[in-house]
């Protein structure tokens, strides 16, 4: 199984310090979930894992199956089995949906062994299928005139399609409503394998309600301050923050 391995990162955003001395490891088999406080670090931790240039990786490593994920490129992290979906996914204009996936799919397979024209068609239906998607957004635009909820399940298209071995979810919940919602979270289970390992990040305990956590993590001011199973998200849907604030002698 692949191992995800984020060692004492430290990440800036124009100078001041958002994450700081940060360590997680995710496996393929398990999942994770983050939560935390808006503003805490949870989507900046995130953007940089897959390279947002604006991030600065200031301290610390990101390690995927012994490869070093902070000197690829972009497009290598996500050809090594990476993938990020956004809390705001970006719209692309001129390229489809379908061209979008079967060009993703393709620049992670050798020249010579590009997926055919038939089998892309059937597995995207499929998946289409799975997530309750309309075929028609398979030639609209990347998102574009998408609704937050047609993006979100969008992206759990994009999860079924590409197969990577680890997967970060930022907020794939936000803005859905209670049928999106078990969507997407059956797609999201419909990966779990040992060889695929989830972390996702979320504000709200509800998305936990469909997808059982292995290990919960709460992140505040840019680390992890606890960690516990499945029920520490139930107590955190229950009684808030406050406790472990009080429990930590944090500050707001
Ligand atoms: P979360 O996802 O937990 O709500 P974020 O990672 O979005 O938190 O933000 C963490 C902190 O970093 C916040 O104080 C936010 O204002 C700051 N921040 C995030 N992105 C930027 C940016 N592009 N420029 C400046 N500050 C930013
Ligand atoms: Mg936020
Ligand atoms: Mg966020």
């Amino acid at each position: 199984a692949s191992t995800l391995k984020i060692e004492d990162l430290t990440v800036e955003i124009e100078g001041s310090e958002i994450i700081k001395h940060f360590n997680l490891e995710i496996k393929g088999g398990e999942i994770h979930a983050i939560m935390g406080p808006n503003g805490t670090g949870k989507s900046t931790l995130a953007s940089a894992i897959m390279g947002h240039p604006k991030y600065e990786i200031t301290h610390g490593s990101v390690i995927l199956d012994g490869e070093d994920v902070l000197e690829m490129e972009v497009d290598e992290r996500a050809k090594a089995g990476l993938f990020l979906a956004m809390q705001y996914p970006s719209e692309i204009s001129g390229v489809t949906n379908a061209d979008f996936m079967r060009s993703a799919i393709n620049s992670k397979r050798e020249e010579g062994d590009e997926i055919s024209l038939m089998k892309f068609i059937r597995k995207m239906d499929e998946k289409m299928d799975k997530l309750e998607m309309n075929q028609a957004f398979s030639q609209r635009y990347l998102n574009e005139g998408f609704s937050g909820g047609e993006k979100k399940r969008n992206e759990i298209l994009q999860l079924l399609m590409l197969e990577p071995k680890i997967a970060i979810l930022d907020e794939i919940d936000s803005g859905l409503d209670i049928d999106a919602l078990r969507v997407v979270s059956n797609g999201i289970n419909e990966m779990k394998s040992e060889s695929f390992g989830c972390l996702i990040i979320t504000h709200y305990q509800r998305l936990l309600n469909y997808i059982t956590p292995d290990r919960v993590h709460v992140m505040m001011q840019g680390r992890i301050v606890k960690s516990g199973g499945a029920e520490l998200a139930e107590r955190l849907e229950a009684d808030g923050y406050d406790w472990i604030k009080e429990e930590l002698g944090i500050e707001d």
